[in-house]
């Protein structure tokens, strides 16, 4: 077992690491920029340090002040959360090469599955379904360009083989603009990732955005953990998600379930992951994998009773996989709701201080959050400041308490998107289940 664990990250994901080592009895290490000193898992940690000043490259992306930190304070191992450096791979190799442990898959995994391209060509090979496009990257030859998008067939999307967090896309509709759609994306990509690589895929019109939450111990056994569906998004950014994704054929589900899990032992994986696909009309479609634990952890924990952290310390601590696949029961339905601080209307962060902070509680609540009455919410990070949980014996009921949930909720002295949340767990089609990504924002107006 780990003896004490340096938690790489902030906010509501760091305090939720602190809280699963603790139940573990494993010594805690927060670090911290100057303004997060009154973070509370800064406040709750065993020790902590502070690793720099405020701007995220200073700080939590500082990987030398994190090694030292480790080496100062005697922890074995690196919790890197998501975000920051959770899905760097150089970060995990300098972690293993000074002796450390990285909570994570192989930094080889890592590599592997950050690569879109790559990752595509793996999971083709596992038998994970994928969407259809140019096999690898796009060459420089405009003439070999054209003949790929003519057998993808238009509209498709350009993707940066090195893309994350939304960006590096591009949705062609005609070949008039394929070309300098290509180059376009291209440069994004050099200048975002350092990586100009693209590749096309077939742009599906109405998908779906449910994924799979899967475990390994990189010992020869791997679970999953069943599905999500986070369609509602805005920006490519999930704003509420839920599980099990409603209304999805059982032969379907199954089967991508047990290509996901026949994946993990293809490629060695090790601890939590997600594969994300889209689905439309039936079918999944591969379009990538988070190699790290993900935001919308919990509504897996809701269904499944399975604590994802605590399984990720026990597996980077070297231990096998407790349960099997039959152990795994899914009961019921939740729904996780992202809470930011932000405008509204402009969904500009809107950072300062939280005069008042009531969270809502009751039978099938969670509530994951950092605040505290007079915590200053800072300018520099993600504007995450609460993730309401809740879980039912069915989606009507899990959903009736997010809307009560949500209406005791306060939060004064800074903006949130409270407002959006009650709105959408009132609206009548996102009630019936199974809405596609581009519903919350076409219902926004945008
Ligand atoms: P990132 O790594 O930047 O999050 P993804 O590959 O996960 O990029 O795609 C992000 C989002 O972009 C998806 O959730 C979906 O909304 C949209 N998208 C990506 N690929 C396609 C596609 N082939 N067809 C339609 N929409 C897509």
């Amino acid at each position: 077992m780990l003896s004490k664990v340096l938690i790489a990250n902030r906010g509501e994901i760091a305090l939720r690491i602190l809280r699963a080592c603790k139940e573990l009895d494993i010594k805690t290490v927060a670090v911290h920029s100057k303004v997060d000193a009154d973070l509370k898992h800064v406040r709750l940690a065993d020790e902590s340090v502070c690793i720099g000043p405020n701007p995220s490259a200073d700080s939590y992306l500082n990987i030398p002040a994190i090694i030292s930190a480790m080496e100062v304070t005697g922890a074995v191992a690196v919790h890197p959360g998501y975000g920051f450096l959770a899905e760097n791979a150089n970060f995990a190799e300098q972690v293993e090469r000074s002796g450390f442990t990285f909570i994570g898959p192989s930094p080889a995994v890592i590599r592997l599955m950050g690569d879109k391209v790559s990752a595509i060509a793996a999971m083709k090979a596992a038998g994970v379904p994928t969407v259809p496009g140019s096999d690898g990257t796009l060459s420089d030859d405009p003439a070999e360009i054209i003949a790929v998008a003519r057998d993808v067939g238009y509209p498709m999307i350009i993707k940066a083989a090195a893309g994350g967090g939304g960006r590096g896309m591009r949705v062609v509709h005609a070949e008039p603009h394929l070309l300098n759609a290509v180059t376009l994306t291209r440069s994004e990509a050099q200048s975002a990732f350092g990586d100009s690589r693209v590749y096309i895929e077939k742009f599906l019109e109405k998908p779906r955005h449910v994924e799979i939450q899967v475990l390994a111990d990189g010992q020869g056994h791997a679970v999953h953990l069943g599905d999500r569906d986070c369609s509602l998004q805005r920006r490519h950014q999930k704003v509420l998600e839920e599980a099990p994704a409603p209304d999805i054929p059982e032969a379907a589900r199954k089967r991508v379930l047990d290509a996901c899990v026949k994946a993990c032992i293809d490629i060695g994986y090790r601890g939590a992951g997600t594969f994300e696909f889209l689905y439309e009309n039936g079918h999944f479609y591969f379009i990538e994998m988070n190699t790290r634990v993900q935001v919308e952890h919990p509504v897996t924990e809701m269904i499944t009773g399975i604590d994802i952290v605590r399984e990720q310390l026990l597996i980077a601590g070297g231990e096998p996989l407790s349960f099997t696949q039959k152990d795994v029961v899914f009961r019921g339905h939740a729904f996780e709701c992202r809470i930011n601080a932000e405008d509204a209307t402009t969904f500009l962060p809107s950072p300062g201080s939280v005069t008042a902070y009531h969270p809502p509680g009751g039978n099938g609540v969670r509530v994951d959050s950092h605040l505290y009455n007079g915590y200053r919410v800072p300018p520099f990070y993600d504007s995450l400041i609460a993730k309401i949980i809740t879980h039912g014996r069915d989606r009507a009921s899990a959903l009736a308490r997010m809307r009560t949930a949500l209406d005791e909720l306060v939060i004064e002295g800074i903006k949130t998107n409270t407002d959006l949340h009650r709105t959408l767990v009132r609206d009548g089609d996102f009630q019936r289940g199974g809405v596609n990504i581009h519903y919350l924002e076409k219902k926004l107006g945008l």
